[in-house]
């Protein structure tokens, strides 16, 4: 069974009303839908959460000729290909191999990430050739999977408070742990929204997204001033360029967890973070960066280290990672707002149900989704 066609579907709805995270604005929700068929009829479906959309588009669908013909079940055979095209080879400026030059090094986010969309759709495909769900065909039984609610996005017009009645109402919804949105403002008003959180949900986990925005000195003092509120992990709490050593400075001073990886591009960076002892949890994306395989090698890793898997986001694909990894894996992400990832809501027939603050996975094939073609012509955004 081999690769025929890479498809890709940039889909875009406007948010309502603008929002923030300490690091950048939010004015719609996005995510590129990848489609892989086979010679045989089978199709996988992948997603990618990633900018730009025109220049990802284009890529996959460059990547899509390179990997046409060959087999759709031999996805490290696809990984290994696309991804030694961002490396210098012998003869690679002559094209004498028959592949594409090196990749632009300017562009590799998008690469990793468009390369992550085709990895996860021959996932899907995987699973649908074997006729079982991915999580049962990585070993795991587990259909209900622990998940959490984030919120608390930034909305400059909004009260400064409006995060506790937002993240009270996830859990009054059922959702036993929320992670707020924190780190955009000064510390005494973070300190005012936090407070307010912590009594709004009672004894829930509540999980602090920090967004990058402090020094590790700035960040001992942060945290030292949240303890009392009985926070569950800060997630990426230093600044971009800060590397590992870094976050183990920081974990050696403050009693908080720390949490780091969303932003991480492939196995080799996190790597890094992994062994140095600083993360209890981490949070590979494989919808943003490398895809289904990577998450699944970096979970190897980390389990090896002690550091349990978090993933970010798209609950419906790395829920079977989570069911997979047993007592080492906490949670898969999810929005207690639909209106906060109305493509996840609207995109997918047959998603995994959210409930009693779990994510419940089904017994379809591969990841367990089909495709409401109808919305995706509704959102198809001009790429
Ligand atoms: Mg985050």
């Amino acid at each position: 069974m081999n690769i025929s066609s890479v498809k890709a579907y940039p889909l875009s709805i406007p948010r309502p009303r603008p929002t923030w995270t300490a690091h950048e604005l939010s004015t719609a929700s996005t995510l590129i839908l990848v489609e892989v068929r086979t010679d045989e009829g089978l199709c996988g479906y992948g997603e990618v959460q990633g900018g730009p959309q025109a220049l990802i588009c284009r890529l996959i669908e460059q990547f899509g000729e390179i990997v046409c013909g060959m087999d759709a079940l031999a996805h490290l055979e696809v990984w290994e290909k696309l991804f030694a095209l961002t490396s210098p080879r012998p003869g690679g400026i002559r094209g004498s191999d028959g592949l594409p030059p090196p990749l632009p090094r300017g562009q590799r986010p998008q690469i990793m990430a468009a390369l992550g969309g085709i990895d996860i759709a021959l996932w899907d495909m995987k699973g649908k050739a074997a006729n079982v769900p991915v999580y049962r065909f990585l070993g795991g039984l587990r259909q209900e999977v622990f998940t959490y609610a984030t919120g608390g996005y930034y909305d400059v017009e909004a009260p400064l408070t409006a995060c506790a009645e937002e993240l009270g109402g996830f859990v009054a919804a059922g959702y036993r742990a929320v992670k707020l949105k924190t780190g955009a403002l000064s510390l005494n008003e973070e300190l005012v929204r936090i407070r307010a959180t912590r009594e709004a949900i009672g004894d829930a986990l509540l999980m602090l997204d920090m967004n990058a925005p402090y020094t590790v000195q700035e960040c001992i003092r942060f945290a030292h001033a949240v303890e009392p509120y009985n926070i569950f992990w800060l997630e990426e709490p230093l600044h971009w360029y800060l590397q590992p050593p870094d976050y183990v400075r920081l974990a050696d001073a403050i009693s908080i967890p720390l949490a780091h990886g969303e932003r991480e591009w492939h196995r080799f960076t996190m790597r890094d973070f992994l062994v140095s002892g600083a993360l209890r949890f981490v949070q590979f994306d494989a919808t943003r960066h490398a895809g289904f395989t990577e998450a699944l090698r970096i979970a190897t890793l980390a389990e090896q280290h002690g550091v349990v898997i978090a993933p970010h986001t798209a609950p419906h694909i790395h829920g079977h990672l989570v069911s997979a990894f047993g007592a080492s894996a906490f949670a898969a992400e999810s929005h207690g707002d639909h209106e906060r990832n109305p493509i996840h809501h609207g995109l997918y027939v047959h998603a995994p149900a959210m409930h009693d603050g779990m994510l419940h996975l089904n017994d379809r094939p591969g990841f367990g989704v089909e495709i409401d073609w109808t919305f995706v012509k509704q959102h198809q955004a001009s790429s």
